[in-house]
């Protein structure tokens, strides 16, 4: 690589000045995210119901602001509201998993996942939406939402009834919004495979006690890279995807998944 080269690919993908809300933004892909969004020059808002977390988090890396969000909360939206005067990057990321076939899925778990992993994109998106749209409306770029939705939104998962439900709504809420604001937001999704976080690895401790790593290994298995993703690679994605180099991409999904979706 030239000199200029390494000089340009340096430059890009920069978010100077811009200002990012992250959902869950305490842990996993949230946290990771985080980090590379203040990496790449931006202001973070750090929203968790985890604030203890999120506290630690911004601590440790500078140019953001912990706060308390609840994504299921419009009282708890709005209070986070009040402390924001301009966004241009809404990442809806906090979310929740569920094990269970339809036959094992109760109708207060479907109403949980529900609540978490939809209503709550529905309630923050339409909430921090008038900031967003600010952004174009002043003359600058675009605003933009990437909605971390997961391959469980594209093929069906033994065992996840109420999961891929949500997940292929999060793809059809992306999808709409994208067409509803084309020229002044652009709304993608990202599509993880299992990528290894406190979410996989709850997962693990919860049903598979005593068979964790034969499942682990199961888990990288179906994955035709044969590993699991790192969060950061998700990171990179929501990246570039609020970058300026993405201008031209709204209404996509984003598969991250180790060829699971190809095979
Ligand atoms: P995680 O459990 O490590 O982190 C989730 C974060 O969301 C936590 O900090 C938690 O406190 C926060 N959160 C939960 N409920 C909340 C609420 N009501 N309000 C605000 N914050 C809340 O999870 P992760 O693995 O990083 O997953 C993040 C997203 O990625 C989720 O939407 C998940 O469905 C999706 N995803 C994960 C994987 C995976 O394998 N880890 C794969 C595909 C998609």
């Amino acid at each position: 690589m030239s000199r200029t080269q390494v000089a340009q690919s340096t430059q890009a993908f920069r978010l100077d000045g811009r200002h990012a809300l992250v959902t869950g933004g305490a842990s996993g892909i949230g946290e990771a995210t985080a980090k590379e969004l203040v990496h790449a020059g931006a202001f973070v808002w750090i929203a968790d119901i985890n604030l203890y977390s999120a506290q630690e988090l911004a601590k440790s890396i500078g140019s953001s602001q912990a706060l308390h969000l609840d994504v299921t909360s419009p009282e708890s939206i709005h209070s986070a509201l009040s402390h924001i005067g301009h966004l241009d990057i809404l990442v809806n990321n906090a979310g929740i998993g569920h094990v269970g076939s339809i036959q094992q899925t109760e109708p207060e778990d479907f109403d949980r996942l529900l609540n978490v992993n939809v209503r709550a994109v529905y309630l923050v998106t339409r909430a921090f939406l008038p900031l967003l749209l600010a952004t174009s409306a002043a003359g600058g770029l675009a605003g933009t939402v990437v909605n971390i939705a997961s391959v469980a939104g594209l093929v069906g998962i033994k065992q996840r009834f109420a999961y891929c439900t949500t997940k292929g709504a999060v793809v059809a809420m992306t999808r709409q919004l994208a067409v509803e604001y084309p020229k002044t937001l652009r709304v993608n999704a990202i599509c993880p495979g299992t990528v290894e976080t406190p979410f996989v690895e709850g997962y693990l401790e919860k049903f598979h006690h005593n068979n964790k790593e034969e499942v682990r290994a199961e888990l990288r298995a179906r994955q035709p890279i044969g590993r699991l993703g790192r969060p950061e690679e998700v990171a990179s994605m929501v990246r570039y995807l609020a970058s300026d180099e993405a201008a031209f991409i709204t209404g996509s999904l984003f598969n991250i998944d180790g060829g699971w979706t190809a095979a």
